[in-house]
């Protein structure tokens, strides 16, 4: 058996309910390497860069439409009608001037994606994300004012710390809004993701090796 299929099997195999989907996280690897996996079945894939996944996914994407692109790193605005263009869910909506771009763009283009709003959950100076404190105003924003299609909340935790209490303080926030979805966990800390039931879970090198 080819080892990403094998990968991907032992991981699915650790999922014990029936919402959790694994996006793989394909970014860096070429369409080649990846493909046993899409010859497999898999649906959902994850990307960082709105150019490296626009080559690597269009024609892939003609041929097999079921397959779900899912952007998961920091969108630029310049990236933003690109991104629009390709991915059928964006995890990383974390600005309000993002936000009114793409709410724009889904107007020129008529299109409507999936969006998560990543919060900063362990408000780190460093990372992106919404403050915890101002995710309600955002969220109402986002979708009674720009009528985004907001279907969870994302997060990445603090590296280095116990991840489970960052998940459950994010699946805390994801009921007080009554959202369906949510994006947690990766190759390092998805099982403390899967306590929780997170709908999605981005899981990259556990499924493809290492990323050079
Ligand atoms: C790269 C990346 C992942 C996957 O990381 P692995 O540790 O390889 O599983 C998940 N989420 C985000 C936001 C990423 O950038």
């Amino acid at each position: 058996m080819n080892s990403i299929i094998y990968n991907f099997e032992k991981i699915k195999n650790l999922i014990d309910n029936n919402k959790t989907n694994i996006i793989a996280v394909s970014k860096s690897f070429q369409y080649d390497y990846i493909k046993p996996l899409v010859d497999y079945g898999h649906r959902h894939f994850g990307e960082n860069k709105v150019q490296e996944a626009t080559n690597k996914w269009t024609k892939v994407r003609e041929q097999i439409p079921e397959i779900n692109l899912h952007m998961i790193g920091r969108l630029q605005s310049n990236k933003a009608k690109e991104a629009i263009k390709l991915f059928d869910y964006i995890h990383s909506l974390d600005s309000l001037k993002l936000a009114s771009l793409l709410a724009k763009f889904e107007q020129s283009l008529k299109l409507k994606r999936k969006y998560f709003i990543q919060v900063n959950i362990g408000n780190e100076k460093q990372k992106s994300g919404i403050k915890i404190e101002e995710l309600d105003e955002f969220y109402n924003y986002c979708t009674k004012i720009l009528q985004l299609n907001v279907v969870g909340l994302m997060a990445i935790p603090p590296v280095s710390e116990n991840a489970g209490k960052y998940f459950k303080l994010l699946m805390e926030l994801n009921q007080s809004l009554c959202l369906a979805e949510s994006s947690l966990g990766m190759s390092d800390d998805f099982k403390d993701a899967l306590k929780y039931k997170s709908t999605f879970l981005r899981i990259g090198s556990a499924i493809f090796g290492k990323r050079s």
